[in-house]
């Protein structure tokens, strides 16, 4: 063999070592998505092209996703069922933990409600829409956000709460608004409807918000991101989905 070839052998053994180095260094997570699919086909690609980016070349996550029906569980959570829907949830993960992941996301707001009975069936890590969506508003700098999501999303203090244990001060919008978007997320946006009338009344809500002092607004809702983008919205917009996203890229290759 001669030199040139023992160089370009040696070189080629390198790069598929540096290769098979970076696929060993991902992990498996797995998406308990489908609520609705419309924003779970945005995760697959965000999270997809986030790990092209860190890792380069033909690259692409490393995911399982279990996308549940979303009919059952729309008619569970407007009749209160949560306990059932807990139980759903439960089995995902596990049925996602049994298929070989090392994490779990749960690509929605709303069905973070029941995060505790998933972690307690599994164990595994969970990364958390709240929380990460809080991490992303702290590096920022701001203190006052409104938030827009569904009824149980903006009401409730499964989600509220993670939002002022991090020190923010959360504005909702009043129950007359509070109504109007969650119908749109119901009725139109879990459908694939994006329509110019509801992207200018969340626009209103959000100009009414920031008159009240918010400095910025979370889109806590994993579909809103699809109708609003940042040049809608006269304050920074912080996508629950974009932000969870890249949450799921860290925990895939992030350096550990
Ligand atoms: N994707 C919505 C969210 O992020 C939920 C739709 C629903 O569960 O009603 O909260």
């Amino acid at each position: 063999m001669s030199v040139y070839q023992q160089q370009n052998l040696q070189q080629q053994t390198l790069q598929q070592k540096t290769l098979q180095q970076k696929i060993l260094h991902q992990r498996t997570l797995g998406i308990i998505g489908g609520m609705s699919w419309e924003s779970t086909q945005s995760y697959y690609r965000l999270i997809n092209q986030g790990v092209k980016e860190k890792l380069g070349g033909h690259h692409s996550a490393d995911l399982l996703i279990h996308s549940v029906d979303f009919a059952l569980i729309n008619e569970l959570q407007e009749q209160g069922e949560w306990d059932e829907l807990g139980v759903i949830m439960a089995s995902s993960g596990t049925r996602l933990q049994a298929a070989g992941v090392q994490g779990l996301l749960i690509a929605t707001n709303t069905m973070h409600k029941v995060v505790d009975k998933v972690q307690a069936a599994t164990g595994l890590p969970i990364i958390h829409i709240a929380e990460v969506t809080a991490q992303a508003i702290n590096k920022q700098g701001l203190k006052t956000i409104a938030l827009l999501g569904t009824q149980f999303t903006m009401t409730e203090d499964f989600y509220k709460q993670r939002l002022i244990n991090a020190g923010l001060q959360v504005l909702v919008p009043d129950t007359i608004m509070q109504k109007e978007i969650h119908r749109i997320i119901n009725e139109e946006l879990c459908l694939g409807k994006f329509q110019d009338s509801s992207r200018q009344y969340y626009v209103d809500v959000i100009k009414q918000l920031a008159a009240q002092g918010a400095e910025g607004v979370i889109l806590g809702c994993t579909e809103i991101g699809l109708l609003i983008s940042q040049d809608d919205s006269p304050i920074p917009v912080f996508d629950t989905t974009a932000i969870h996203a890249a949450a799921a890229v860290e925990f895939l290759v992030g350096d550990r």
